[in-house]
């Protein structure tokens, strides 16, 4: 069922040429000692473990999907995810990036995040119950009290235990404010919780000991809207004084979806009856505690669609090398044989080309942003921290909006190259367009991830944080604008960059008018600047490949071929997306309710 080889020289070029890592990590104190080897031995046996012991059983995964038994609430997972949920636990993996007071092995986030596309290529579904766990450590680390660090977080560092997010109801999604689930305090400090939510990814499974959720709730007199959420922790198994698991927690799986994709994945309908839990953070602020998780689970489904991106891509590209069909329109490539292999044809090329370049563009944009909350977090110096969260806030959404819609573009033009062997099950592709899609839908629909962006992320502090990070592109750009080898680069980004400018004030103005252009702009405005970020990071990229092209090392000849293509094939839409962008509201918004 195809075939997946972790990417490492393209991280390595990422890491180590593009961004320099260990020079940057040189002035993060924590992490003064990790060099090269240490990231390039990650790389290595990451890379080993998730195409030998997590890709083999995405496809079985999928097929075999998750079992519920109504009688005792118990979800059983497909054939396989278990034991390799053991070795994932006992190789360390989980510990990765945590901190070494709970447990963790303290290595750096940007290294976590090139492991987690591998994870994430080899298997999604599967990927997605350590990876809630994730963002649970990171939630509870922030805003839990001493006690809850000291009895959960070592369980989550090592894997023992995961974590869920359980934000859904039947009735709310996106709109939070609504969310009814209630929590009534206790004599004992602890809160008994009721309600009903739906959608939770990971809720119920058979892989750990226990199953840590952070479930939103209201306390009583809470006021209306999302003013009113508060954060709790509810275990599955209320855990003993020596941290061993104890009584059941009436937190329960009533059902699981069937769904498109992620099969592997247990999405669960929970119901909490009277289930104790601790407040996290205080009560009210839960929205703003959970949004550490959230901001953590927005940048994990961008990696869930990286991973899918170069997995498809790399197994259309198998098939494109070996598949004969027509001739090349210039003459025969392949006489010996009755027709040539379809990696001769321009269009094909043209999907494949689609998905390196999204893939290595994500890679880039994604290891960067890592790096970035790297800073965030250990930089000694404050003004540096500050200014690498505001970048972190503002790329967000991109990562999430912008890579999922483009993984869903690759995977549909990698299912394309296999002709209607990629509409049937047998070679995998069509997984990979049905797993992507669910990425563009959960932890906020794309179109709030836009909204996000343009509402608040940018007209909400008058576009300072993208100013900050224009700076950063136009010194590059007047740094590198008289080099004529660049121009091809060059010329284009700068455009780009006055367009951004340009359309960002123009929307901020009629904005003042009318409300409804800050919505009818959004999606494509966030496309756009997705695109500014991949230009400038594609620009930087062909710098140094156009450096290395006396290298006998063919890497440099390729990383220049995909910069090319981007510019030229995938850049461009970005006239199209101004135009759709500046198009204002009325188109949209005329047409009476009741004339749909
Ligand atoms: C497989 C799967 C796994 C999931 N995992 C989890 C999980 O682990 N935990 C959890 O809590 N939830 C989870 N979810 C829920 C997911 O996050 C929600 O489905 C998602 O946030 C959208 O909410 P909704 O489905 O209620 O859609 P709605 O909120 O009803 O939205 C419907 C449509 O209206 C649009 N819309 C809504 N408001 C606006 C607006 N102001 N402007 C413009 N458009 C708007 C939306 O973009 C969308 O297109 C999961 C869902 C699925 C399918």
């Amino acid at each position: 069922m195809g075939q997946y080889v972790a990417p490492i020289r393209d991280m390595q070029f990422v890491l180590h040429e593009f961004l320099k890592v260990e020079d940057e990590l040189k002035a993060l104190p924590d992490y003064s000692e990790v060099d090269a080897d240490i990231i390039n031995q990650v790389l290595e046996e990451g890379g080993k473990f998730t195409a030998g012991v997590l890709f083999p059983l995405n496809h079985s995964g999928d097929r075999e999907g998750c079992k519920h038994d109504a009688a005792t609430h118990t979800v059983t997972t497909p054939k396989g995810f278990k034991e390799a949920y053991k070795q994932y636990v006992e190789g360390g993996w989980a510990a990765l990036a945590c901190d070494p007071e709970y447990g963790g092995q303290g290595l750096p986030v940007v290294l976590n995040n090139s492991f987690y596309e591998m994870l994430n290529s080899a298997n999604q579904a599967w990927t997605m119950y350590p990876g809630l766990s994730h963002g649970a450590y990171e939630c509870l680390k922030e805003h839990g009290t001493a006690q809850q660090k000291e009895v959960y977080l070592p369980k989550l560092v090592s894997g023992e235990w995961t974590g869920t997010m359980c934000l859904t109801e039947p009735h709310c999604g996106t709109d939070l404010g609504m969310l009814r689930s209630k929590a009534i305090p206790q004599d004992d400090g602890s809160w008994k919780i009721t309600g009903n939510k739906i959608f939770i990814s990971a809720g119920e499974h058979d892989m750990s000991e226990n199953i840590l959720h952070l479930v939103l709730a209201r306390v009583p007199d809470a006021p209306e809207g999302s003013k009113g959420i508060s954060l709790f922790l509810v275990p599955k198994y209320l855990p003993k004084e020596d941290g061993s698991v104890g009584e059941r927690n009436p937190i329960t799986c009533g059902a699981i979806e069937e769904k498109m994709g992620i099969h592997g994945n247990s999405t669960c309908q929970m119901n909490l009856d009277g289930a104790k839990g601790w407040i996290i953070g205080q009560p009210n602020k839960g929205l703003n505690a959970m949004f550490v998780f959230m901001n953590a689970a927005r940048l994990g489904v961008g990696m869930q669609s990286l991973g899918l991106t170069e997995v498809a891509y790399q197994n259309a590209v198998i098939y494109a090398k070996d598949r004969i069909q027509m001739r090349s329109l210039t003459g025969p490539k392949n006489p010996e044989q009755p027709a040539d292999p379809i990696i001769v044809h321009a269009d094909v090329r043209r999907m494949l080309l689609t998905g390196r370049a999204y893939a290595e563009g994500a890679r880039a944009f994604t290891s960067y942003v890592a790096l970035q909350i790297d800073r965030e977090l250990h930089h000694p110096d404050e003004d540096v921290r500050k200014e690498a969260a505001d970048e972190v806030a503002l790329l967000t959404p991109i990562v999430k909006a912008f890579i999922t819609d483009n993984a869903w573009i690759a995977t549909s033009e990698a299912m394309q190259v296999f002709g209607g062997h990629g509409y049937i099950a047998e070679w995998g592709m069509e997984q990979y367009v049905r797993d992507a899609r669910i990425n563009l839908i959960y932890e906020g629909t794309n179109t709030i991830q836009s909204l996000d962006l343009l509402g608040r992320k940018i007209l909400g502090d008058n576009g300072a944080k993208l100013r900050k990070f224009g700076e950063k592109i136009k010194s590059f750009v007047e740094e590198n604008g008289l080099d004529e080898n660049l121009s091809e680069f060059i010329t284009p980004l700068g455009e780009l960059g006055d367009k951004v400018t340009k359309l960002t004030m123009e929307i901020g103005m009629k904005a003042f008018q009318n409300a409804d252009e800050v919505g009818a702009a959004a999606v494509p405005y966030l496309r756009v600047v997705g695109h500014l970020v991949y230009s400038y990071f594609f620009a930087q990229m062909a710098k140094i490949a156009l450096e290395k092209q006396d290298s006998t090392d063919t890497f440099y000849k390729a990383k220049l071929a995909t910069a090319r293509f981007y510019f030229a094939r995938l850049q461009p839409e970005t006239a199209t997306l101004i135009r759709q962008a500046r198009s204002g509201s009325a188109n949209l918004m005329a047409l009476d309710a009741d004339l749909f």
